[in-house]
């Protein structure tokens, strides 16, 4: 369709669906549940039109919370596989880059409506049973957080289209939103399906190809994504599907010429190790690839003696303890002062004893299993610390139990000194750390929460005087880049909170919003001039130069 300027569908966040006892999506969610745990489903590497199954190179996925329960097999890339598939990036990405927006945009809008139709109780089960993830849990980032980013996406690529320059008289200046030249790499965190699947989308409807790499703990809902796709439309070649070893992967599409853009999302040492090596392999390039990485945090919780203690307490638990805290917004640190402490500690102790840890198939718990036996280890690895440390002390929780799954119960520790380690360092599980601090000593202790950490990616205050607000906010200008007032650090809806970080927390280019689409196009400015010039000389010429 030449002959029209369309305006895109007004985006609008995805309803949340309750799954309470007797709705209809809590019954289909429990029959596709069941579907699926009883089917062992065969991944393919997705390379173009092909799908590659390669018994000699397979690999198990699992469930989290019950480790004995094997869910997939996938095949892992080959370094020749990694080429193939780069080959078949840019060998789909002409095409794919002159389509008209709008039919690029239709593929991702097609794509919402499946995901928010027949497919959300596929995608919501398979991160329930893949990534220990309870029905809200899934809900609210499988399907809801996917579907607004493929909606808002859309509406954002839109804006940038329509965004053009003056033209003085006689002209006309435009501006081309050109996809990128080459092959976009994307390597996401086994954490949101939804972040998962829109790392390579956000590029793609830009006009770019993408290499896509999903965690190997995450991918039977990102192969849903990749089913999602097909079917809505999308050509085969513009994303390619590889998993296995990432060393293996990663040398491959690091050393090639059509890099264009590495979007990634994981955790900040793996993000400095693509951006050296993109450093040491600069002269290989035809671009200088884009660099967009969202990373680590160390998000904290900062309290005021002013604050509610009930509305810190409920702030704190479900900002800490929703998907065992692994998200990257997930509390893990707080400095609460002491007159508020008694209230805090009391409320803290209660609530978390009513927490139930197991399996999400279960929907009286709250939380399930850590990802896998690497991410046990480590999480337990700092309780057993905080246990015979005498800089800090436990205040509820630290068991740990990987016989069936791997399940961590919610912990709190008390940090005696304000930098021991589980206050600075991401440990990415269901720990909480807290410093009480001296009500005097509000300025000093901002200042510590400003600089203990490398990270500044989400945090909270909780106060009601507003100069204190004020106060605070300034004070903690550069601690994060998504910053609450009286609410948890969690939880940023596409549309409304743009995601994102500063410091050791990444690029800050915000997920889901326009800032992070603009990275995936370069513009071409095209001037056109309707009364091309026939002479060279300029006024002041004129007469040989005399006055
Ligand atoms: P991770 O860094 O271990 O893995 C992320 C991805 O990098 C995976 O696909 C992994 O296979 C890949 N990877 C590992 N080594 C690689 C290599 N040599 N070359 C290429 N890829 C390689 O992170 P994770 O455990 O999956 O996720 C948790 C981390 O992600 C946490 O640090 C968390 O804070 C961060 N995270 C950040 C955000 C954000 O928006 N800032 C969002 C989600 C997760």
């Amino acid at each position: 369709m030449a002959n029209i300027r369309s305006t895109t569908p007004t985006p609008r966040n995805e309803p949340v669906l309750g799954y309470a006892p007797g709705s209809p999506e809590r019954s289909t969610l429990i029959t596709e549940l069941k579907r699926q745990a009883g089917t062992r489903v065969e991944i393919p590497l997705v390379i173009g039109e092909k799908k590659i199954l390669n018994a000699k190179t397979e690999h198990k996925v699992v469930s989290p919370h019950k480790h004995a329960h094997q869910l997939a097999t996938y095949t892992a890339a080959t370094a020749e596989d990694v080429q193939a598939a780069i080959q078949s990036n840019l060998a789909a990405r002409k095409e794919w880059a002159a389509l008209n927006w709008e039919d690029r945009a239709a593929v991702f809008l097609k794509a919402a409506e499946l995901l928010a139709g027949k497919y959300r109780p596929v995608i919501n089960a398979a991160t329930m049973l893949g990534q220990s993830k309870t029905s809200h849990q899934a809900e609210i980032d499988a399907a809801c957080e996917l579907i607004d980013f493929f909606r808002f996406n859309v509406h954002f690529a839109e804006r940038i289209y329509s965004e053009q320059p003056q033209s003085a008289p006689g002209m006309w200046n435009r501006s081309e939103a050109r996809g990128l030249e080459g092959f976009v790499y994307a390597v996401c965190p086994f954490n949101f399906t939804s972040i998962a699947i829109n790392l390579p989308t956000a590029p793609a409807l830009m006009g770019c190809s993408v290499l896509w790499k999903p965690a190997p703990t995450s991918l039977l809902s990102a192969y849903v994504g990749m089913q999602v796709l097909e079917e809505a439309g999308l050509p085969p070649g513009v994303i390619n599907l590889v998993v296995g070893d990432p060393a293996v992967i990663s040398s491959v599409a690091l050393a090639h010429p059509d890099l264009a853009g590495i979007h990634f999302t994981g955790s900040t040492g793996v993000f400095n190790m693509l951006w050296k090596t993109v450093g040491q392999n600069i002269d290989r390039y035809k671009t200088y690839p884009r660099l967009v990485g969202e990373t680590g945090g160390k998000d904290f919780v900062f309290a005021h003696p002013s604050a509610n203690a009930q509305e810190l307490v409920t702030g704190l638990i479900r900002g800490a303890f929703e998907f065992q805290g692994q998200k990257c917004s997930a509390a893990s640190r707080a400095y609460i002062p002491k007159s508020l402490w008694p209230a805090v500690k009391d409320g803290l102790v209660a609530t978390a004893e009513q927490i139930k840890v197991g399996d999400p198939a279960d929907f009286s718990n709250f939380m399930g299993a850590v990802i896998d036996q690497k991410a046990f280890h480590k999480i337990k690895g700092y309780i057993d610390d905080a246990k015979q440390s005498k800089d800090a002390r436990i205040i509820f929780g630290g068991d740990c139990d990987d016989k069936v799954g791997y399940f961590i119960q919610p912990t709190i520790i008390e940090a005696l000194d304000p930098h021991y380690r589980s206050m600075r360092e991401e440990i990415f599980g269901p720990v909480l750390t807290l410093y009480v601090y001296d009500d005097a000593k509000l300025d000093e202790t901002l200042a510590l929460c400003d600089t203990s950490s490398p990270y500044a990616l989400t945090g909270a205050i909780y106060a009601r005087d507003r100069r204190v607000i004020a106060h605070m906010t300034r004070a903690l200008e550069h601690s994060a880049g998504n910053f609450y007032i009286n609410d948890k650090p969690t939880g940023a809806v596409v549309g409304q909170q743009p995601f994102g970080g500063g410091r050791a927390s990444g690029t800050n280019d915000k997920a889901g919003s326009i800032w992070n689409l603009l990275r995936w196009c370069s513009h071409r400015t095209i001037k056109e001039t309707f009364h091309p010039i026939t002479d060279f000389r300029y006024a002041y010429m004129e007469n040989g130069g005399s006055a």
